[in-house]
């Protein structure tokens, strides 16, 4: 894999590459996460010349339909290219890319321990060195359906700068500056989760160390988790 080309920090990944993380991502999150619903959303780069982002769902289309379509929308939610029906959801991504212009990747799951936390009236938080970005914990956003964009605004503005918030007893968004870095986001979001179920048969699950959080806030710039996505793509493609 060719090393990342960056511009101001953000990647300048073109579309193929892109549509390989999109692919490659969904099928980590079923292999990971073990549920067909949800998608994985990443803005179209500069060179696409048009606004907007690449989605795809985790689960495929039956047949003659093709397992790798991808959907290409606008900000606005305006179907700009693909043909598949348009995910319930998609006001989750409209409202999130206008809001967090930090971020180029969303990911909406179901992922199971972190949703069964929020139907107890807990959240995910910073419990191990991979959940570190969790932090005292993410924000919960009532269980709706997100299908307006009423509830998508109110959905984005509960996640503010938080790197992934849960929907109560429905699923969890997390964000990224990458794919990798939004899949990573969302699958320790749900490790961290079953971490402090099972911290919590024993006792009462402490939160890492401030010291831990900030050392993790403030490394030094390079790939981190990506690094892990590459190898992870790496392994994938040559198998
Ligand atoms: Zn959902």
């Amino acid at each position: 894999m060719q090393a990342t080309k960056k511009k101001e920090g953000r990647s300048m990944k073109d579309v193929k590459e892109l549509r390989e993380e999109l692919l490659f991502g969904t099928s980590l999150l079923f292999q990971d996460l073990r549920d067909p619903w949800g998608h994985i959303a990443v803005r179209l780069p500069e060179s696409d010349g048009r606004k907007g982002f690449m989605l795809k769902h985790v689960r495929v289309p039956p047949p003659p339909g093709d397992h790798e379509e991808i959907m290409t929308f606008d900000y606005e939610g305006n179907l700009l290219e693909g043909k598949r029906i348009l995910p319930w959801e998609l006001p989750i991504y409209t409202a999130i890319f206008k809001i967090r212009p930090d971020v180029d990747s969303v990911i909406h799951t179901h992922p199971k321990a972190a949703t069964a936390l929020s139907m107890a009236g807990k959240t995910v938080f910073a419990i191990t060195h991979q959940s570190a970005q969790y932090g005292h914990g993410i924000p919960i956003f009532p269980g709706d359906m997100i299908n307006s964009g009423v509830l998508g605004q109110g959905l984005a503005e509960t996640l503010g700068s938080h790197c992934a918030a849960l929907l109560k007893g429905h699923g969890a968004v997390a964000v990224g500056k990458s794919v990798g870095d939004a899949v990573q986001n969302t699958l320790y979001l749900e490790q961290a989760a079953q971490q402090q179920i099972w911290a919590a048969t024993l006792g009462t699950p402490e939160l890492l160390e401030d010291r831990l959080i900030d050392f993790h806030k403030n490394r030094p710039l390079g790939d981190g988790g990506l690094a892990l996505w590459y190898t992870e793509m790496h392994y994938a493609k040559n198998k």
